[in-house]
This record gives structure tokens, sequence and C-alpha cells, in this order.
């Protein structure tokens, strides 16, 4: 079994996701008490989050892809980046860590596209729904056309997931508000919507929504059980 490297605490709420679900994985997988081989760095995101806000990427780059290499030093086959936000600096952090990185966009492309969808909405934070680096790759490699909230209701995402979701605060009012969104998308077209930030599974689940929901941890989880378990 190959080691995962996880790169997390983008926030820890998501990254306690990940260890668990790909602990569970792995234990479907193989049985008995088989469990994960992971080494983990877990960043203070409050650092992280500065360097999003002051448009300092290159700086947050440098400091996850030191902590990629501290993680190849400690035995890593492969890197998780445990936020979709983050692979803004994707292909840096993979240059600087020395190892493969298992893209997020590319698990969840290979997810819509073996479900035949054309068109799905995305929710995240204001830079994976606004920026092309996530969205133009879902065009670019898998031809999936993305419908994105309006800029107001981009906002407001935005802040439940950094506000409340990040902190680990998950209010009823807060799901109901994305719930109105994903309405909205749903109306333009979406056959599935990607939860493309890692906290946002925890608030808000398929129950209420009319078509199917894509959680970008799940899938992320699940392909690197897939690749750790790859002879
Ligand atoms: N975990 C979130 C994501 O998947 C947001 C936190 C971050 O900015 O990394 O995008």
């Amino acid at each position: 079994m190959k080691t995962i490297g996880i790169l997390g605490g983008m926030s820890w709420t998501s990254t306690a996701e990940y260890y668990k679900q790909i602990n569970q994985g792995v234990q479907k997988k193989l049985g008995g008490v088989h469990s994960a081989k992971i080494v983990l760095h877990s960043v203070d995101f409050e650092e992280i989050k500065e360097t999003q806000a002051a448009g300092r990427w290159a700086e947050a780059a440098a400091i996850l892809g030191a902590a990629g290499k501290g993680l190849k030093n400690a035995g890593a086959d492969f890197l998780v980046l445990a936020t979709n936000t983050m692979h803004k600096v994707a292909d840096e952090i993979e240059a600087a860590s020395g190892l493969p990185l298992l893209h997020l966009a590319d698990a969840s492309g290979e997810a819509i596209r073996s479900q035949g969808w054309r068109t799905v909405g995305l929710l995240g934070t204001r830079f994976t729904m606004s920026e092309d680096f996530y969205r133009g790759r879902l065009l670019q490699k898998f031809g999936i056309k993305v419908v994105v909230p309006e800029k107001d209701e981009q906002q407001v995402v935005n802040s439940i997931i950094y506000d409340e979701l990040c902190r680990d605060c998950f209010q009823d009012a807060s799901a109901w508000a994305c719930q109105l969104i994903i309405e909205k998308l749903i109306a333009q077209g979406a056959e599935a919507v990607l939860l493309a930030c890692t906290e946002l599974p925890l608030l808000i689940k398929q129950s209420e929504i009319k078509v199917p929901l894509l959680d970008t941890v799940k899938l992320h989880a699940e392909e690197a059980v897939r690749r750790a378990l790859q002879e």
C-alpha cells in the first residue's frame, strides 16, 4: 500500500473528514483492521487565509510546497491537497514538493463525466466560483459547463464558508440560504451540483436538493484510496 500525504487544515473541519473517509475506504477494500498509511501536515489556516485575502498566492504556494516536501521526506508517495481553493496553486505545490498531486478538479471531472452530465452548478469560495483555475480545468479537460451563483450570492456562500464552516459552526439558516442559491442554478440548467468546497458537504444535505449533489471530499478520498491500493 502506498502512503498518502495529506496537506490539510484548510480547514481542519473538513480535513477530519478526509482522514475518516480515506481510512473507511481502505478498511472497506482490505477488511480486518486495515487502515490507510497517511502522513498529514495540517497548517494554521489563518496564515493561509491572510495570503489569500491579500492575493499573495506565491507565498501560500511556497508554504504548502515546503509542507509537501516535508511529507515526501516523511515517506508520502503522492499528495492530496485537502481544499478546492488552494488548487489555484496546485502546479507550484506539486513542483516544489517533488510528489505527484491528485488534482481535485480531475476527481470531480471524472465523476461528472462518468454520469454523462454536461452542465453542473458549482458552489465554493469566491476564488473557486469566480476564477478560471477550477472551472477552466473542468471545461477544457472534461468538456463540462459550469454555472455559478450571481456575484452577491457568491458573497453569501463565501462568508458562510470562512465565517462559519471553517470555524466549526453549522447553522440551519445558512443551509437554507445555500439551498435557495442551488435552486437558481438548477433553473439555469444544472443537472447536478458540485460542492467544490470541502466544508460544504457538512452543511448541505442531499435530501433537501432535487438534483444529485457531488461531495468533493468523498470523490477525492475515493480517488486517494484507489491510488494508494494500486499496484
Ligand atoms: N476548504 C475550502 C475549499 O475546499 C475553503 C478553504 C480554503 O480557502 O482553502 O475550497
